[in-house]
C-alpha cells in the first residue's frame, strides 16, 4: 500500500485546511520545533483508527481538535484523509474487494458526537478501516510508523509484545480479529 496524499483539516495545530502529497521516492518534512512534524505522523496513524489519546500524546481523542490560540478560535471537529493506492493482490475481505486502486479513508471527530469513518465516500465502521490496513500490513500500530523516542520502546518490549509487532509486519494482525469475530457468532 502506497500513501498518495494526505489532508488535515482543524487538526492539532493543522488549524486551515493542509494537503502534503507524497510523490515516489523519498519525502522529508524539515522544520523547526514545534511546527507540527510529528502531528503529521500521528495524523497518518489517526486516520487509520488509532483509538489511543494517550498516544496521540493527548489526555482524551477530542484532544487532537484544533484547540486555539491567542489569536485563532477553537475549531469545533477535525477531519484527515488519506489517499492510498494499494495492489489488486492485497485486497480481501467485502470491503478491500469493493476498493482495489485508490483508497480514500476518512477520519473526523466533533466535540461530544465522536469519531465518524468514510472509505471510498461510504460509511464504514472503527473495525472495518482498522482490518483494510491490517490486510495491507500496515494501521495506526504498524513497526513501520515509528514515533519519536519509540526505538527503546522496541528494544524494551515483551516477548508477547514484539510477536504482536511481528504479525502485524506480516500483515496477519487483522485474522485475530476475524478469529475473534467468529467465536463470538
Ligand atoms: P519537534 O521538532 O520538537 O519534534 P514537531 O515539528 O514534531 O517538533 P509537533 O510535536 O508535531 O512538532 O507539534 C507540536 C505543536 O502542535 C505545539 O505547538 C502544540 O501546541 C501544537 N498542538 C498540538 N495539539 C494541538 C491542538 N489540539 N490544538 C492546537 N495546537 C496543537
Ligand atoms: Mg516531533
Amino acid at each position: 500500500m502506497k500513501i498518495k496524499r494526505l489532508k488535515l483539516s482543524g487538526f492539532k495545530s493543522f488549524v486551515d485546511p493542509a494537503e502534503l502529497r507524497i510523490e515516489p521516492g523519498l519525502t522529508g518534512i524539515v522544520g523547526p520545533n514545534g511546527c507540527g512534524k510529528s502531528n503529521l505522523l500521528e495524523a497518518i496513524r489517526w486516520v487509520m483508527g488509532e483509538s489511543s489519546a494517550k498516544s496521540m500524546r493527548g489526555g482524551g481523542m477530542e484532544d487532537v481538535i484544533f484547540a486555539g490560540t491567542a489569536t485563532r478560535p477553537a475549531r469545533s471537529f477535525a477531519e484527515v484523509t488519506i489517499l492510498t493506492e494499494r495492489p489488486a493482490s492485497e485486497v480481501i475481505g467485502p470491503i478491500g474487494a469493493a476498493n482495489d486502486g485508490d483508497v480514500e479513508v476518512v477520519r473526523r471527530i466533533e466535540r461530544g458526537a465522536g469519531s465518524a469513518y468514510r472509505v471510498n465516500g461510504r460509511d464504514v465502521r472503527a473495525k472495518d478501516v482498522s482490518l483494510l490496513f491490517a490486510d495491507a500490513a500496515t494501521g495506526a500500530h504498524s513497526p513501520a510508523l515509528v514515533s519519536q523516542g519509540k526505538i527503546s520502546a522496541v528494544i524494551a518490549a515483551k516477548p508477547t509484545e514484539r510477536r504482536m509487532m511481528l504479525e502485524e509486519a506480516a500483515g496477519i494482525a487483522g485474522l485475530h480479529v476475524r478469529r475473534k469475530d467468529a467465536e463470538q457468532k
